[in-house]
């Protein structure tokens, strides 16, 4: 059975690199019918934070990425991750180090100096019962010289020398329990087959992959994806733009749109860009993650959040419209809701994002009588006025306010009054919205439903 995980260190929010692991790490387990665990790596105290936990957690449900079973928090784990530290010193693949941090410091810079990688005089010696009170860390004794070697299914197979890795501490002097002895354990206790993360954790692997060994414990597949990169290039920095996901909820992204345009984030299925979660399922292999990082493209975000809003449902599309006229704090009127509801389905073949169905969808929200914009009063006056007084005679005898019907009815009026309908269209929009951008008039007219465009009308002709 495939497991894979999400181990975010709970120290910021969630990272539009982070989502992108952990869809990557989703979609690996659904492919495959597997499981997707989610471990908070909360072993920093001093960098995590529970606000932290919380926007993760936030941003996962937002993208609708939930673990297959309770989080793990690493932290709570730290007398297994100790016991296990236990069973590579009673092996001998670990050692107790008695030096101080002065002394490791020393020595360190001395066998740089002599581009030695540094060694512990405590890595040949046998404690004493004596010595065993004293404070000591335990350290990781590395394999002699033999080269660790990682299968990677993104990077290929990466060599390092043995001796380029320094015996790593695995608890602290306080009996902390360090990074990478942590990942390990957590990774096998909770039977992880591939583990998917940001190539910047690639020389962890090396280490990782000689603490299993030690262990006699089989390493996990490791997968390595490149980061992810700034339109320029260059690390996605804060100058890019927003790297938090829920900013992108709040730049009116809808979540199915991210999870499509992160896929495509370093995974290519030949040149398909809209695909549904279904197809990403069916399609995501590891073998098509590219090795170079890919760029963030915000063109091409919105191009593909214009797709899933075209494909939404109108009533949720409603809702989320209705939130960001809240944001905007916009008093809600009795009708509001079923005004926003009629009009979705004339303005979601045209908006990027929510906001701009927010904009496009400003003009049902006014209240009358409408403040009238720019040479609104000019359009209303004189004959163009008497227009208007004459469509709105008509429609107030007009019953069927569906949108058809209504551009139907616009047509005969003016065929009635032998004018072009650019005769009509200003001075009706006017009436209507005040002058705000709005879709074409008999879109308006449905959306606004019949008593408040009889009431616009009556309120323009007063
Ligand atoms: N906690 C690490 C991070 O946030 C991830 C470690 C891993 O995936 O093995 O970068």
């Amino acid at each position: 059975e495939v497991v894979t995980r999400f181990a975010p260190s709970p120290t910021g929010f969630l990272h539009i690199g982070g989502a992108r692991t952990a869809l990557f790490n989703w979609l690996y387990a659904r492919r495959h019918n597997g499981r997707f665990l989610v471990r908070v790596e909360d072993t920093d105290r001093e960098r995590s934070t529970d606000e932290a936990v919380k926007a993760i957690f936030d941003g996962l449900s937002w993208l609708g990425l939930f673990a297959d079973e309770e989080p793990v928090f690493q932290f709570s784990r730290a007398d297994r991750h100790r016991e296990v530290a236990n069973i590579l010193l009673e092996s001998g693949h670990a050692y107790r180090d008695f030096l101080s941090a002065e002394e490791t410091g020393a020595l360190r810079d001395a066998a740089k100096a002599e581009g030695r990688t540094f060694e512990s005089p405590w890595r040949d010696r046998t404690p004493t019962v004596d010595d065993l009170s004293k404070p000591h860390t335990v350290r990781f004794r590395r394999p002699a010289d033999a080269p660790v070697v990682v299968e990677d299914a993104v990077q290929g197979t990466v060599r390092w020398e043995s001796s380029s890795l320094d015996d790593l501490v695995i608890l602290r002097s306080d009996g902390a329990p360090t990074y990478n002895l942590a990942v390990v354990v957590d990774d096998h206790d909770m039977g992880v087959t591939h583990v998917i993360r940001g190539d910047d954790h690639l020389n962890n692997a090396a280490r990782q992959s000689l603490i299993y060994d030690a262990l006699g414990w089989t390493r996990p597949t490791f997968a390595h994806i490149p980061l992810i990169h700034g339109p320029d290039g260059a690390k996605l920095s804060k100058r890019h733009g927003a790297q938090a996901v829920h900013e992108y909820a709040e730049m009116g992204y809808l979540p199915e749109a991210m999870r499509n345009y992160l896929a495509r984030l370093g995974w290519a299925h030949g040149d398909d860009e809209l695909f549904s979660d279904a197809q990403a399922v069916e399609w995501f292999d590891l073998t098509g993650v590219g090795r170079a990082p890919a760029r963030l493209d915000f063109d091409k975000l919105a191009h593909v959040n214009a797709h899933w809003i075209r494909m939404a449902d109108d009533d949720r599309l409603a809702k989320l419209t209705l939130d960001v006229h809240l944001a905007r704090e916009h008093a809600l009127g009795p009708d509001d809701e079923a005004r926003l509801l009629r009009a979705m389905p004339f303005v979601k073949d045209r908006a990027k994002t929510t906001l701009e169905l927010a904009d496009q969808t400003a003009f049902v929200l006014k209240p009358r009588p409408l403040a009238m914009e720019g040479k609104g009063r000019e359009l209303l006056a004189g004959e163009s006025g008497e227009r208007i007084g004459r469509l709105r005679d008509r429609l107030s005898l007009f019953e069927s306010w569906d949108v058809f019907a209504l551009e139907a009815e616009l047509k005969i009026f003016a065929e009635e009054e032998a004018v072009g309908f650019g005769k009509i269209g200003p001075a009706a929009r006017t009436a209507l919205t005040g002058g705000s951008a709005s879709p074409d008039i008999a879109k308006t007219l449905a959306a606004l439903g019949r008593e408040e465009s009889l009431g616009r009308l009556n309120d323009a002709l007063q």
